[in-house]
């Protein structure tokens, strides 16, 4: 296991004490106070994350149950890694912990927002601010129909070394 799956943060609510509603009707989904996330097949939930401050999309994330639980009792990004198949306590590794500002779910309550501060303002493993660092031209600016699929970066310089930061933890990225 490595460091990633840090599991040391201190809750202020027990987990325990964090009970989800069930599901009964469209108008307490949609309407209603209570919380009754939707997961899917795999036991998950989407979580798109922004800055608070700037409001940027810094990532797209899943959540298991307890991953949702945890965010909540603590008050930090908990997530769920695809890739590595644990719960990762987002910036355990790198310093770069995701402190909430506000947690947000959406109508049918099947995904949900994270606004959120992180010290030194640099969410992406790569060594980015955002993990949305490239972008991809469509349309208008693809230019003259010339479709080449290039990436383009919009950060242009990282905001840390990932080597320096992560040493020797492997890469979360698959091909
Ligand atoms: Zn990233």
């Amino acid at each position: 296991m490595s460091a990633m799956n840090s599991s040391e943060t201190a809750a202020a609510v027990p987990e325990s004490d964090i009970r989800f509603a069930s599901r009964m009707t469209v108008e307490q989904v949609e309407e209603g106070t209570d919380l009754a996330p939707k997961f899917d097949e795999h036991g998950l939930i989407p979580c798109v994350t922004t800055a608070a401050g700037s409001g940027e999309v810094l990532m797209l994330g899943y959540m298991n149950e307890e991953a949702l639980k945890r965010t909540i009792a603590t008050g930090e990004a908990h997530y769920w890694s695809r890739s590595r198949k644990l719960l990762w306590h987002k910036g355990a590794s790198s310093g770069l912990v995701q402190r909430v500002v506000e947690l947000r779910i959406d109508d049918d309550q099947d995904a949900v927002w994270l606004r959120v501060e992180i010290p030194g303002d640099a969410s992406c493993h790569v060594g980015y601010r955002s993990c949305f660092y490239r972008s991809v031209p469509t349309g208008m600016n693809a230019g003259n129909g010339d479709f080449t699929r290039t990436l383009k970066f919009e950060e242009s310089e990282k905001m840390f070394d990932p080597v320096a930061v992560y040493g020797d933890v492997p890469n979360p990225t698959q091909l």
